[in-house]
């Protein structure tokens, strides 16, 4: 049998526009691939839709018109079976209106005065092509549990958005809920399905008040591409409110990341600085909300410089160990009793670099062992040339990070590093950070406890800027309490921090533990620790910390204190 080949009839597009100038353009150039029809008015477009609905494949949209405007006509279609499926593609001047058209179920603009010619004919056939007779925003595009769009389709439109109107000012915002996978474990799917409905309500209800669009991006992160707001805190207390409303018994905690619209940046571009500005308050319920800024966007060059510099720096020994002293100040004169070791980072360009500017980033990604590794033996090294210079051993403290502690190598590491270079366990002391020791649900402690057993005196630093309470104290497997310098920053003028020095002194001699004070800058402070009964003091009043030549100084100066000491 033969098929006759079908001729296909060209598709019916119908032309909204009150302008007659705008009609006969448009015709002139869609006519050759498409059947036209038009209309004056938004009253006219329905009524040649009503005629034709069995037909018509798209309709191009005027939205300022008289007698009935482009938006009524839309949500006329919006509310009608037949008509709600035809593509739509708005023809505006205004770059603000789109966004709403948008909203309405529109599927594209074209932008007046008309765009040349092969774009709007290019813009009309990949339009039609999509949708194939369907209107483009259809269910699929949406996410069922929100009703958000989906990724690829809020990606696809916020590029859009961007490419023709790029000094539109967009802003990025990411919005993501702690520990997600917690709440839907602990609280069922159900639960955490409404958890991500009413966010996403809240979103679409912030969207009624302004323009944008937004996506559930992943399982429990929403991203929304909308108009530049003053102050987004409002925004995000908008969102948690409703979150922490759902349930009394769950805490609900959301984070915020905004990169503010930039000249030149796209939305991909501009939502990975969002999302990098909303890992940053990760955890940080105090403070949930972080704005990219030149600051994070300097930071994040810098950090993306160090990463890749890194191992250049370890080969090309970049990395020096500093050393600050500890001074037993319940001697008269104080006498050095060890030495914290302190990573430098001389760069070859980028001069030096202070270990607050690379250490987290390092601990972030577990390359801080290789840091850690070289400061311990460089430390060991460094305490047997002094013996070897001045007849003893000054012992040194090192910090460990929250990684090395988790790496199960560690105690063997460190048994190592004592053997292989001679020293007792007494020689290196370890220091670990409070913070680390609040990390709950790990058995942090118990690794503590060994490498204690093992010989290593343990100083707990920083003690007092992250959150443990005293009464753990007496269980933590600790020798030394380092008093954060925070606590010793206003001892001289203000009489309730020096109670507070006071009563942490006091706990530690009940429970057996020296205390460092970190961060003591001048003689009044020094005196007024020296009299609370603090042991040991770390700080510029004393010295920096200092490059071992430079350090020697302060050996030779102790030596000659000892030896006054001992012809006395
Ligand atoms: P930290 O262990 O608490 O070290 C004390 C910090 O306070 C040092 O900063 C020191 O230079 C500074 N400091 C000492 N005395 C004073 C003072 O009187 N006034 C002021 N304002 N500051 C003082 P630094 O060397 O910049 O180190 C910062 C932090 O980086 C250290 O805090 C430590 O947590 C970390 N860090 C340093 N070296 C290493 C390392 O080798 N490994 C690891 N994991 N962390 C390190
Ligand atoms: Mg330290
Ligand atoms: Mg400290």
């Amino acid at each position: 049998m033969i098929r006759s080949k079908q001729i296909e009839r060209p598709k019916l597009v119908l032309v909204v526009d009150d302008h007659e100038i705008n009609r006969d353009a448009l015709g002139a150039i869609l006519e050759d691939d498409y059947s036209i029809i038009y209309a004056g008015d938004g009253k006219e477009a329905l009524e040649q839709m009503h005629r034709y609905e069995d037909e018509l494949s798209m309709v191009l949209l005027d939205l300022n018109m008289p007698v009935m405007n482009g938006y009524e006509v839309m949500e006329y279609m919006q509310g009608d079976e037949l008509l709600r499926d035809i593509p739509i593609i708005v023809l505006t001047a205004d770059k603000n209106a789109e966004l709403k058209a948008l909203q309405m179920g529109a599927a594209d603009f074209i932008t007046k005065p008309f765009d040349i010619p092969e774009v709007i004919v290019a813009r009309v056939g990949g339009l039609m092509e999509r949708s194939d007779g369907k209107k483009l925003i259809s269910a699929a595009e949406h996410d069922r549990v929100t009703g958000l769009y989906t990724r690829n389709f809020f990606f696809e439109y916020a590029g859009r958005l961007y490419k023709y109107h790029p000094d539109m000012h967009m802003d990025a915002v990411v919005v993501d809920i702690e520990q997600f996978h917690t709440i839907n474990a602990l609280n069922g799917r159900d639960f955490g399905n409404e958890l991500l409905r009413t966010i996403g309500d809240g979103i679409r209800a912030f969207l009624s008040e302004t323009e944008g669009i937004a996506s559930r991006i992943e399982a429990d992160r929403f991203e929304i591409y909308c108009l530049g707001q003053p102050d987004y805190q409002v925004l995000l207390d908008r969102l948690q409110d409703k979150a922490s409303c759902l349930s009394q018994k769950v805490s609900i905690h959301l984070r915020m990341g905004v990169m503010p619209w930039r000249c030149g940046v796209d939305p991909v571009l501009m939502f990975d600085q969002a999302r990098a500005a909303c890992n940053l308050v990760r955890g940080d319920y105090k403070n949930p909300l972080m704005i990219y800024d030149e600051e994070m966007r300097r930071r994040e060059l810098l950090n993306q410089r160090l990463l890749n510099d890194l191992n250049d720096a370890a080969r090309d020994f970049q990395l020096k160990v500093y050393y600050q002293p500890k001074y037993d100040v319940q001697t008269d004169p104080p006498r050095l009793r060890s030495a914290e070791a302190l990573i430098r980072w001389v760069h070859p360009e980028l001069g030096m670099i202070s270990p607050g500017d690379f250490i987290p980033l390092f601990e972030g990604n577990g390359l801080i062992s290789i840091v850690d590794s070289f400061v311990w033996s460089e430390a060991a090294r460094q305490i047997l040339r002094w013996e070897e210079k001045y007849g003893y051993r000054i012992p040194v403290s090192v910090n460990l990070s929250r990684a090395d502690i988790f790496d199960p190598t560690l105690l063997e590491r460190l048994e190592r590093l004592i053997r292989d270079n001679g020293l007792d366990f007494k020689d290196i002391k370890l220091e670990v950070t409070e913070s680390a020791y609040t990390d709950k649900g790990m058995d942090l402690l118990e690794i503590v406890r060994r490498l204690r057993e093992l010989g290593f005196e343990i100083e707990m630093d920083d003690f007092g800027s992250g959150y443990s309470s005293l009464n753990m104290l007496s269980d933590m497997p600790i020798d030394v309490l380092k008093m954060d310098m925070k606590f010793i920053r206003n001892i001289e003028s203000s009489e309730t921090d020096m109670q507070l020095v006071r009563l942490i002194l006091d706990i530690a001699k009940y429970l057996r533990l020296r205390v460092v004070a970190e961060g003591v800058e001048t003689r009044g402070q020094l005196s007024l620790l020296k009299n609370a009964g603090c042991d040991l003091v770390q700080g510029f009043y004393f010295s920096r910390p200092l490059p071992p030549e430079e350090f020697e100084a302060l050996i030779e100066k102790d030596l000659a204190a000892a030896r006054r000491e001992t012809e006395a």
